[in-house]
């Protein structure tokens, strides 16, 4: 019997039953990565023989009686911008190529000691900048509903390792939208905490106010296990809260949803907005509406308009300030230079692809001087009016639904040298990010063409719990997310 398509708590709850063995758990896994990922490119490191080592010991843990961690045999995904021991880190830029990190990132550290099995480290846009997981120095990753089409970005490769069925829970981050975009485009779970509830020790910066680290999933339940090992406080991550957590389980058990107010945002729908995925939020709220929750408008005028040019300057120059350090002394590819200087401008030239030095670039001039009121500190105020907006909306609702993405998976190489229509795809999730709060999405149906349609719901600050029951309840109607049938079919 296969262990394929079984989800995390499935997995834990049959190996500690001893129906399976953690190392057959993740032969099955490894397998299916060997038959599929030549296609689909969603990983760009397999840790085959340490993922089988570490099942073995495992196992002689179970069989001497070893209490087993919530997440004992579930084999997992990392996207390849969090630091793990020993094994390349290079966040899909050249830049990093060779890099071992000398330490663990908190998560992998947390994953490890809950009994997870680290498989690899997946594909992605060159240090998170994208929506498409083409801006890779290690090759666009395809998604698995249709292999012409992007999986979304820039944790794309995670999302498409959990649509696949490669694995039940990836890790992504998500600093505008790169859990929850890729997600609604593969048609699973992904779910972007509140700022600050999950430590990004060991996350390689991108935008450091914004960016936060999420699982993927195909169940509800699986998110909420997800947390319950993820989310603690950590005096490593400054940002990270150290107050207490709550068990993420007990929101599941919620089967009414009499007394919540639910928000529909408004302004989606002066967007350009694909039929189907109006449809898709639309069918989500009728399932809500049937279970007890009341529907209310809500309006939100200053983020949809101003959210995304606001989000395209703080990104930026965050990132600027953050890339800095990779100046060919400290950290991987180095450039045989005669100077210094010459040391820092041949390395990163030759390190960084075209949408990364596109962003350094935006940067460095919102930050410059004569530019920085104009730009950043615009910015900075139009964010302050967003988290009003926010606020404001959540005085009088629990959670609000919009879309995830305007659009469902585009084709490989269709947006790529647009980058405005590009940064579009974050329309409605960066808005999010900009007020710090916590955004899940849920695949809300498929396209006449059979692409996933996502749709995101957000809560307010330390909301996960409301957004898991209404999530949960959402299940119970639509069943889990689907794997997608194959990932091999359309190739060309
Ligand atoms: N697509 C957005 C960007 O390119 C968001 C990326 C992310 O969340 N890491 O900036």
């Amino acid at each position: 019997m296969s262990s394929h398509g079984l989800s995390a708590s499935e997995i834990a709850r049959k190996v500690r039953a001893r129906e399976f063995s953690v190392t057959e758990i993740v032969i099955d896994s490894l397998e299916r990565i060997g038959s599929l990922d030549g296609t689909l490119n969603a990983m760009i490191t397999i840790e085959r023989d340490r993922a089988l080592e570490r099942a073995a010991k495992l196992d002689s843990a179970l069989a001497s009686g070893e209490g087993p961690g919530p997440m004992t045999g579930v084999p997992v995904i990392v996207k390849d911008n969090m630091c793990t021991r020993g094994i390349p880190t290079t966040c899909a830029s050249r830049i990093l190529s060779d890099w071992k990190p000398p330490y663990n990132a908190a998560v992998v550290e947390d994953l490890e000691k809950a009994g997870a099995v680290i498989l690899g480290k997946s594909n992605m846009d060159e240090f998170a900048m994208g929506s498409s997981t083409e801006h890779s120095a290690y090759g666009p990753c395809r998604n698995p509903w249709d292999t012409t089409r992007v999986p979304g970005g820039s944790s794309g490769g995670s999302a498409a390792a959990v649509a696949a069925g490669y694995v039940p829970i990836a890790l992504g981050s998500d600093t505008g939208g790169s859990i929850r975009q890729p997600a609604s485009l593969c048609g699973i779970y992904g779910l972007k905490p509140t700022y600050g509830l999950i430590s990004r020790y060991g996350l390689i910066a991108f935008a450091s106010s914004l960016d936060q680290i999420g699982p993927f999933a195909r169940t509800v339940e699986d998110l909420a296990l997800s947390l319950n090992v993820l989310a603690r406080p950590d005096r490593k991550d400054s940002t990270c809260s150290s107050s207490e957590r709550p068990d993420y389980l007990d929101f599941l058990k919620v089967g009414s949803l009499s007394g919540k107010k639910v928000g529909i945002v408004r302004e989606f729908r002066d967007y350009d907005l694909h039929e189907d995925i109006s449809r898709g939020v639309e069918k989500v709220l009728r399932i809500l509406q049937n279970a007890g929750a009341v529907i209310e408008e809500v309006s939100l005028p200053v983020t949809m308009t101003s959210g995304l040019g606001a989000y395209y300057i703080i990104a930026p120059a965050e990132a600027s300030s953050n890339l800095a350090r990779y100046d060919g002394v400290r950290y991987g590819l180095s450039e045989e230079a005669e100077d210094l200087l010459s040391l820092y401008l041949k390395t990163r030239k030759a390190g960084f692809g075209t949408e990364v030095k596109r962003r350094i670039l935006t940067g460095t001039y919102v930050l410059s001087s004569g530019y920085y009121d104009a730009y950043y500190l615009t910015a900075q105020k139009v964010r302050q009016i967003i988290t009003r907006e926010f606020t404001e909306a959540f005085s009088r609702v629990h959670t609000l639904i919009m879309p995830t993405s305007p659009s469902p998976a585009f084709r490989i190489g269709e947006l790529v040298d647009d980058p405005i229509h590009m940064y579009m795809m974050d329309v409605f999730t960066l808005p999010v990010n900009l007020a710090g709060l916590p955004g899940l999405s849920v695949n809300g149906g498929y396209t006449s063409e059979g692409l996933p349609v996502g749709v995101q719901m957000v809560g307010p600050r330390w909301g996960e719990g409301e957004i898991l029951s209404m999530a949960g309840v959402l299940e119970r109607e639509l069943g889990p997310a689907r794997i997608a049938p194959g990932g091999l079919a359309d190739e060309n």
